[in-house]
């Protein structure tokens, strides 16, 4: 699945006919947008995410002896 970041459309690999710029962008502003491969995104989203969360810190369950 592609991704375009310009206008937000979405793209499965088939529907796209060679290359990977968007043709909505092409279509209608005479751009050439490189689309995002989605799992890329996801990724690097998940990457983004881990590293704003701050580290909780380990809590250690001491049980009484
Ligand atoms: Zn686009």
């Amino acid at each position: 699945m592609f991704h375009c970041e310009r206008c937000g459309i979405r793209f499965s690999t088939g529907a796209l006919s060679g290359g990977t710029s968007c043709p909505r962008c092409k279509a209608r502003d005479g751009v050439s947008v490189q689309l995002t491969w989605e799992p890329l995104l996801a990724a690097r989203t998940a990457a983004a995410l881990a590293e704003a969360r701050p580290r909780a810190a380990r809590v250690t369950v001491a049980h009484g002896s």
